[in-house]
């Protein structure tokens, strides 16, 4: 029975890893940080991280000051410059 719960154990661990994994690269996907995100999954639970990480906004960087923008801005809100540039991540 030891060696079971044991093995059942692994098995949980490896798929909240795996799982967590799938929702820090949605959240990269959405111009946030991986790491961020895969811990906030392995600390919390993997399937509200993905949940959360589906939720968030796609963001794209301004091509100025690298900062993140929304992907609808025409304007950085960091350093104010134009964002004309059409849909291009
Ligand atoms: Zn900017």
């Amino acid at each position: 029975m030891q060696e079971v719960n044991l093995l059942g154990l692994g098995l949980s661990f490896s798929i909240w890893t795996v799982v967590s994994i799938i929702g820090g690269k949605i959240a990269q996907n959405k111009g946030r940080s991986f790491w961020k995100a895969w811990a906030l999954c392995m600390l919390l639970n993997p399937l509200i991280g993905i949940i959360v990480a589906l939720a968030l906004n796609r963001y794209k960087n301004c091509q100025f000051c690298a900062e993140y923008v929304k992907p609808e801005a025409t304007l950085c809100k960091h350093c104010g410059k134009d964002q004309a540039f059409e849909g291009v991540e």
